[in-house]
Parts: C-alpha cells; sequence; structure tokens
C-alpha cells in the first residue's frame, strides 16, 4: 500500500521502499503497473503510461532523491535529477473543483525532482526528517511549528512507539 505522509511528492516516491534501513528492504514498485498506479494516486494523470524502462526512469529518480535526501547524493545525483528536471513538467488542470496535473512519465518525473530540487535548495531542507519508528525508515517533512515532529504519522507510529514503551515497561516487573 502506497502512503503519501510526506508531505511533499518527492519524499512520498521515496518511501515506495519500505523499511530502507533492514537488509531486505520492500520494493513496492515491482512492476510498470504499480508505477502507473502510484502516480494517479500521487495526483498525476489521469493514467500515466509506464513500461519497464519507464520504470526503470522511476526507480532512479527515486533512489536519486533517496540519497539527496539523506545526504548520501553525490554530483552524479545532482546531475541526474537536474535531467530529469530539464523536461517540461506536468500541465496542471484546474475543474474548479480540484487541480489534475496532466501529461506523460517525463512530464511527471520533472514535476517530481523539481520538487525534490526545490526542497533540497531551499529553507526546508533542515526539516527532512526518518521516521523514528524502528520498523520504519520513512523520509517526511517536518512542518509542524516547533519542528520536533518525530514520526510519519502519529497514529501508524507514533502510537504503536507509544504502545511498546508502554509493554517494555510493564514486562520489566515495575
Ligand atoms: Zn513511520
Amino acid at each position: 500500500m502506497f502512503t503519501f505522509l510526506g508531505g511533499r511528492p518527492c519524499l512520498d516516491l521515496t518511501t515506495t521502499v519500505q523499511v530502507r534501513h533492514r537488509e531486505h528492504p520492500r520494493e513496492l514498485l515491482k512492476t510498470p503497473a504499480d508505477g502507473t498506479r502510484w502516480l494517479a494516486e500521487a495526483g498525476y494523470g489521469p493514467a500515466i503510461a509506464v513500461d519497464e524502462d519507464g520504470l526503470r526512469r522511476i526507480v532512479t529518480l527515486r533512489e536519486v532523491v533517496n540519497r539527496l535526501c539523506r545526504q548520501s547524493g553525490r554530483d552524479t545525483d545532482r546531475a541526474g535529477m537536474n535531467a530529469f528536471a530539464a523536461r517540461p513538467p506536468l500541465v496542471p488542470h484546474w475543474t474548479g473543483a480540484a487541480v489534475e496535473y496532466r501529461g506523460d512519465l517525463g512530464q511527471a518525473l520533472s514535476t517530481l525532482a523539481r520538487d525534490a530540487i526545490d526542497l533540497l535548495a531551499g529553507p526546508h531542507a533542515a526539516r527532512i526528517r526518518e521516521c523514528a519508528h524502528p520498523d520504519c525508515s520513512r523520509l517526511f517533512l517536518d512542518a509542524s511549528h516547533a519542528g520536533r515532529r518525530r514520526w510519519c504519522d502519529m497514529t501508524a507510529c507514533g502510537t504503536k512507539v507509544k504502545s511498546a514503551g508502554y509493554r517494555q515497561r510493564r514486562g520489566g516487573g515495575s
């Protein structure tokens, strides 16, 4: 299941690999159809065609964004991101009730790369966090006023940490 908790599309893209810190991370983009589905759920579409080569391009951009957000990126990653962003982006289409972002895969990847550049080069770069839950490694943007948000999602991860701590304290016999 895809999650869109990161606060930025480029960060949500990085979460299509789960438990990155484990020996066997879980890949959610296994087929081109997964790529089309993620793009649709991200609000891009209505149905962007993705083939095997397209899936490789999505994964390439995702890993570039992931490395740069975790400050392990290199100059070649920045160059790769700039190349994705050099294409024209998706075109907004306002229906009156909502805005749809339309175009092909190259445009979708450009939009995602531009979002990443805007984030990484801007004042919010220092607010990119990794979820503190031990079974989660999702990146998110901490937009809280105090800047002390720890979990990608309070319900999904924050509550589990709190209940695990509660069980440990109970188990300790105190
Ligand atoms: Zn989390």
